[in-house]
């Protein structure tokens, strides 16, 4: 009888607190030219992606932050037409931009080709749509020298990225986030991947303190994701245009009926809006990030 395999989630062990998977089954597992990277199979979690020792999705609550960090900034945006990801190898947030008709180009930049090969064999439920998709275009590249040297402007930017260790480091930095504004267009937005503030508030406060001193509006909202230990996730905010996160809930209602009112199962408008309201814990280290 095989042992039993427990795959530990490192992410934390600073705090001295880790959190292992029982793997029932290991279904892809190398050391890329990036990052060490585990696929397997949780009773409860379904198939979960490790890298670097981080979970990044699984198939049981990967919708919650796949919609989230899609659905809120393209009907905050309103009009979006052209959309860049940072990372997203799963192509699970491909998959949410993409179910937006009204985008005519999606660009997604990921730094590890291996990800998303394997993702074409174990999540074909993200990466099936997309790849069949004329409008979408996969770039292998390091998201921090494509933003700094590619012509293409963009409404949305969704950095979609590991957190800050490894080949993700660079994508937390001002350089990076000086990118995304120069490539975005006149009234765009960018949201990012900026971990759990109760474990990580460091990175949050980070990233807002540079989002401030590049856009008028540095902000963040949250959501509540299971297997990102810890409680509130935040994703951040940065845009130039204060309004684009004031929208009433029944605004964006408007917008989601127009899109023509496609399947969700965690993002709402009510929800949409809501997300904006941090617990005080967070709302305090983003203000004084801004001071
Ligand atoms: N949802 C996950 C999370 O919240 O942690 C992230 C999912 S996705 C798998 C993260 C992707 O970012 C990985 O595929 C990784 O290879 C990619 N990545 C890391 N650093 C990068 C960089 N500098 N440029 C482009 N992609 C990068």
């Amino acid at each position: 009888m095989a042992e039993k395999r427990w795959i530990a989630e490192t992410l934390f062990e600073e705090f001295g607190f880790r959190m292992e998977f029982h793997a029932e089954r290991v279904l892809y597992e190398m050391h890329t030219e990036h990052q060490d990277l585990v696929l397997f199979e949780n009773k409860h979690f379904g198939k979960m992606l490790m890298l670097d020792g981080a979970t990044q999705v699984t198939t049981r609550d990967e919708f919650i932050y796949h919609e989230m960090m899609t659905h809120v900034p393209l009907f905050a945006h309103g009009s979006a037409r052209d959309a860049l990801i940072i990372g997203g190898g799963d192509c699970g947030i491909a998959e949410e931009v993409l179910k937006h008709k009204a985008i005519e180009r999606l660009v997604q930049v990921e730094i590890d080709a291996s990800v998303i090969e394997f993702s074409k064999e174990h999540f074909p439920e993200f990466t099936g749509p997309v790849f069949v998709d004329p409008r979408f275009e996969s770039v292998i590249a390091d998201g921090m020298k494509y933003v700094a040297e590619t012509d293409r402007r963009f409404d949305v930017v969704i950095v979609d990225s590991t957190d800050p260790q490894g080949p993700g480091a660079v994508l937390f930095t001002r350089e990076f986030y000086a990118g995304c504004k120069r490539v975005l267009k006149p009234g765009g937005v960018m949201v990012t991947q900026n971990g759990v503030p109760f474990f990580q508030p460091d990175e949050l406060v980070g990233s807002v303190r540079h989002f401030h001193a590049l856009f008028a509006d540095a902000a963040c909202y949250v959501a509540a994701i299971p297997t990102y230990i810890g409680g509130h996730m935040a994703m951040g905010w940065a845009a130039d245009d204060p309004a684009l996160r004031q929208h009433p809930a029944e605004a964006i209602a408007q917008r989601y009926r127009a899109a023509g009112g496609f399947a969700t199962r965690y993002w709402t408008p009510e929800v949409h809006r809501a997300a904006f309201a941090l617990p005080r814990f967070i709302a305090e280290r983003v203000e004084a990030a801004k001071r």
